[in-house]
């Protein structure tokens, strides 16, 4: 007998019926009924539900194995697909063998059916992907990666792959993580003082990247539209529930855009997101909206309808000091908001995602178009209900003079940054950009509250285990 391999998600479709199939997965529960048979129930990943087994006494192997399975065994289990009239499944599958490959001993298998705290799950990372909800983060988040591709795919954005080491700071984006090969135990003994960074692999200082912008502006001043997606880290010390040392950014960045240009393209990109999860992850999302962040699918689907408020730095703060609420830090022109005051905007007073744009010069970086004004610069900020800051750009400044006087305002040695401003010495043209923190799209996706809980293996302050 040979028989069709199939995936839960497939063997539970109505199709399968009549056919002799295999499936392998994980035990997640055992019935044993008094009528000499076991139910069990089998995950493999390929979606939320399981398969349900039927397990006859008759098989060869069910008093010696079959009826001491446990939850987290894994199976592989033939025979005839079947209709099912039990509750929740068309499909069953009855057992004509069962093999085990590993059982799992109740004693020691920490994810037994009680249920577990999402902090407690942390410190089984290696097994967390086996429990309901990190499987369907886990398929959501592979949905949004995909949904981001095809999203720039089909606008004919090119993806291109900027370095994750640099000598580039993208200054003001995060502390950074120093690359080194030189032997610190050795510089620790022989005591020096000074390093010599031309010892160095690089023969001067290097880091992981916070940003593939700088790079990816290059590549849209030759090839038009493109995008970035991959790793980005930031040494930062503060223990959020929104910020991970490492974590993953998507970075587009296109000549002839302005800000307008921008704003559209991250607005229509958001929504994009958000419309793919709820049509095409509807199980899991089911399963975010019942027990993670009640009413979730309804205000994503109102993200997914609405336009998003376009908003002033400016207006946003006569808002935020008229507004009568307690603030931690007092709101003042020309600093910096903090996240209670972007979450009162999107989450209080317009309950819509805002982009806020035109910030302060002195608080932005030295690549933002400077505005007529003298006093502000094109940046944006879009910001979420539950999140705040989800994605952050801006019209990068084109006009050589200017942008050389911006990085002696900020005491940036220009000579570091010779190649950068030579886009604007040679064929310069106005363009735009932005970052999305795919953990804080992934939060804004499923609800889940701490970003540590959306990456697989989160990196932060103290915590690099697995
Ligand atoms: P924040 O103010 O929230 O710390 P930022 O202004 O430093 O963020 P940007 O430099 O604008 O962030 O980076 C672009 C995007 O990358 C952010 O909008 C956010 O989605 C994401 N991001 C930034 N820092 C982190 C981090 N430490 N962990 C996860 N995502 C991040
Ligand atoms: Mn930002």
């Amino acid at each position: 007998m040979s028989s069709e391999k199939l995936s839960v998600k497939q063997a539970r479709l109505p199709e399968c019926i009549g056919k002799t199939i295999k499936i392998e997965g994980w035990v997640r529960t055992r019935r044993d009924s008094k009528a000499g048979f076991s139910f069990l129930e089998i995950n493999d990943g390929s979606c939320l539900s399981n398969l349900q087994i039927i397990a006859d006494a008759n098989l060869a192997n069910y008093e010696s194995q079959i009826k001491t399975l446990n939850t987290g065994a894994s199976v592989a289990v033939e025979g005839l697909m079947k209709e099912s009239g039990g509750k929740g499944q068309a499909t069953e599958l009855v057992a004509k063998s069962v093999v085990v490959y590993g059982e799992a001993d109740p004693e020691t298998y920490p994810l037994q059916k009680k249920r577990h705290s999402f902090e407690k799950l942390r410190e089984w990372a290696h097994l967390r992907s086996r429990t309901n909800t990190f499987g369907a983060v886990a398929r959501v988040r592979n949905c949004i990666c995909n949904s981001i591709h095809q999203f720039f795919q089909e606008q004919e954005f090119l993806y291109v792959h900027t370095p994750i080491i640099t000598a580039s700071d993208c200054e003001g984006a995060g502390a950074m993580f120093q690359v080194t090969t030189l032997d610190l135990d050795k510089i620790a003994e022989k005591e020096i003082k000074y390093l010599d960074f031309k010892q160095d692999f690089f023969q001067r200082r290097a880091y992981l990247t916070v940003s593939g912008q700088l790079e990816g502006e290059t590549y849209a001043c030759a090839l038009g539209k493109i995008y970035t997606f991959g790793p980005t880290f930031r040494a930062e010390k503060s223990n959020t529930t929104r910020h991970l040392a490492e974590f993953w950014m998507i970075e587009p960045e296109m000549a002839f855009y302005e800000l307008e240009d921008n704003m559209d393209l991250a607005e229509a990109f958001i929504k994009r997101i958000a419309k793919d999860a709820i049509t095409l992850c509807p199980e899991d999302m089911q399963l975010f909206n019942e027990h993670v962040e009640p009413g979730l699918i309804e205000a994503l689907q109102k993200v997914v309808d609405s336009q998003f408020v376009r908003l002033p730095y400016t207006e946003a703060v006569e808002i935020l000091t008229g507004c009568g609420q307690k603030f931690e830090y007092e709101v003042k022109w020309g600093s910096d908001l903090q996240s209670e005051h972007e979450r009162y905007l999107t989450e209080q007073h317009f309950k819509s995602p805002v982009i806020l744009y035109n910030y302060p010069r002195k608080i932005k970086p030295f690549y933002m178009y400077c505005n007529d004004d003298e006093k502000t610069v094109r940046g944006m900020d879009v910001l979420v209900p539950r999140v705040g800051e989800i994605i952050g750009g801006s019209q990068r400044e084109h006009r050589l003079e200017v942008l050389e006087a911006r990085m002696a305002e900020q005491g940036i040695p220009a000579e570091d940054y010779w190649w950068y401003s030579d886009l604007r010495r040679f064929g310069t043209v106005p363009h735009a950009g932005f970052g999305l923190g795919l953990e804080r799209a992934v939060q804004f996706i499923t609800g889940m509250t701490n970003i540590r809980d959306v990456i697989p293996f989160p990196r932060f302050p103290g915590n690099v285990e697995f």
